[in-house]
C-alpha cells in the first residue's frame, strides 16, 4: 500500500469550545509502527471507523460521515466524538491527497489503550485501488445467511448491530465464502428470509420504476452512499423508498446495486448462479453524480 499520510489525533471532549485543533494532531509515518501493544482496537476489534471517498482531493459526504462516527460512537457507549476537530482532520489529510484521482480517508476510533491512553483516535489517506472493472461490468453476487432473524436488533442492542465497528472478521468471511463460490461479493439475508446488506456495502434494487433499499431499522448500517443516490434520484423526480425486503424480491428486482464510499456503484450482474440484467447507462450515471463533489 503507498500510503498518503496519517495522523494521530488526540481526541477533544465533545463540548470543547477551541475553534482551532490543529495542535491535536501529530502527523506520522504511515509505514512505520504506531499503535501500542495494548491496543483495544487490536486486540478485540473494540473501536469503531468511517472510510470516506476522496476524488481528486476532495473528501466526498464529510458530514454524513462524521454523522455516522458519532452515531456509532453512541451505539458502542465511547466518548462522543467532537465533530469539529475530526473534520479539520478529515481537511488536514484530504489537503495531503493527489489532485487527481480516488482515494479514500480512514477515521478510527479506538476503546484505547488498556490500563492506559483512552480512547485513541487516527486518520489515514491511500490511494483507491481501481474499480473501474465492477463499476462497468458488474459483480456476481450469492446470498448468505447472516444467522438471526430480523426481529433481533430491537432485542440485542449488546450486539452493535447498526455501528460501524472494527470487528469486520465475519465481513471478511463472508467475502471470503462468495469468492469460493465462483462470486465477487456477498448479500446477507435473514434467517428467516429477508434481505439485509452486503459485508461492506448497501443493497438498492429497481423494481419496475421505484429504487428501493431494505430499511436501517437497526440490523444494518444506513450507507452513506445510498443516503447521497437517494436525495440525487428524488431531486430528478423518480420514486425511492425505505422497504422490508425479501429474498424473492431480490430475485425478481429489474436491477440491483452495490452502493459504497469507495467502490460507488457496482451493478449486480447475478445473484446465486442467476443472471440478472445490468443497466449500463443508468449505472454510468449513478456514478458520474457519485464522483462528483458531493457535501
Ligand atoms: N454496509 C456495510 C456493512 C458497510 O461496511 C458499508 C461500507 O463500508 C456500507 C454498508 C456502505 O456504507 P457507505 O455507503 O457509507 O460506504
Amino acid at each position: 500500500m503507498s500510503w498518503h499520510f496519517a495522523l494521530v489525533i488526540d481526541p477533544a471532549a465533545s463540548d470543547d469550545r477551541r475553534t482551532d485543533f490543529s495542535d491535536t494532531f501529530a502527523p506520522i509515518d504511515p509505514t512505520a509502527p504506531a499503535l501500542s501493544v495494548g491496543e483495544l482496537s487490536t486486540q478485540r476489534g473494540d473501536g469503531i471507523f468511517e472510510s470516506i471517498g476522496v476524488v481528486d482531493g476532495h473528501p466526498q459526504e464529510v458530514t454524513a460521515h462524521l454523522e455516522r462516527l458519532a452515531h456509532s460512537a453512541a451505539i458502542c457507549a465511547l466518548p462522543a466524538p467532537h465533530l469539529d476537530q475530526w473534520r479539520q482532520a478529515v481537511e488536514l489529510a484530504a489537503a495531503k491527497s493527489p489532485a487527481h484521482g480516488e482515494g479514500v480517508i480512514k477515521l478510527i476510533l479506538s476503546r484505547g489503550v488498556e490500563h492506559g491512553p483512552a480512547p485513541t483516535a487516527w486518520v489515514t489517506s491511500a490511494p483507491a485501488a481501481d474499480f473501474t472493472g465492477p463499476r462497468r461490468d458488474g459483480i456476481r453476487v450469492v446470498t448468505l445467511d447472516r444467522g438471526y432473524a430480523l426481529d433481533l436488533p430491537a432485542r440485542a442492542p449488546w450486539l452493535l448491530l447498526g455501528a460501524k465497528t472494527l470487528s469486520y472478521a465475519v465481513n471478511m468471511a463472508a467475502i471470503r465464502e462468495a469468492k469460493s463460490r465462483g462470486a465477487d461479493d456477498a448479500i446477507f439475508v435473514t434467517s428467516d428470509g429477508f434481505v439485509l446488506e452486503a459485508p461492506t456495502a448497501s443493497l438498492v434494487l429497481r423494481v419496475a420504476d421505484r429504487f428501493i433499499t431494505p430499511a436501517p431499522n437497526g440490523g444494518i448500517l444506513h450507507g452513506t452512499t445510498q443516503l447521497s443516490l437517494f436525495e440525487h434520484l428524488a431531486e430528478g423526480g423518480e420514486s425511492t423508498a425505505y422497504d422490508t425486503v425479501s429474498v424473492d424480491m431480490l430475485r425478481s428486482a429489474d436491477a440491483a446495486w452495490l452502493l459504497s464510499s469507495v467502490r460507488l456503484a457496482a451493478p449486480i450482474s447475478s445473484i446465486d448462479g442467476r443472471e440478472i440484467e445490468v443497466d449500463a447507462a443508468l449505472t454510468a450515471s449513478f456514478n458520474d453524480y457519485l464522483l462528483s463533489p458531493r457535501d
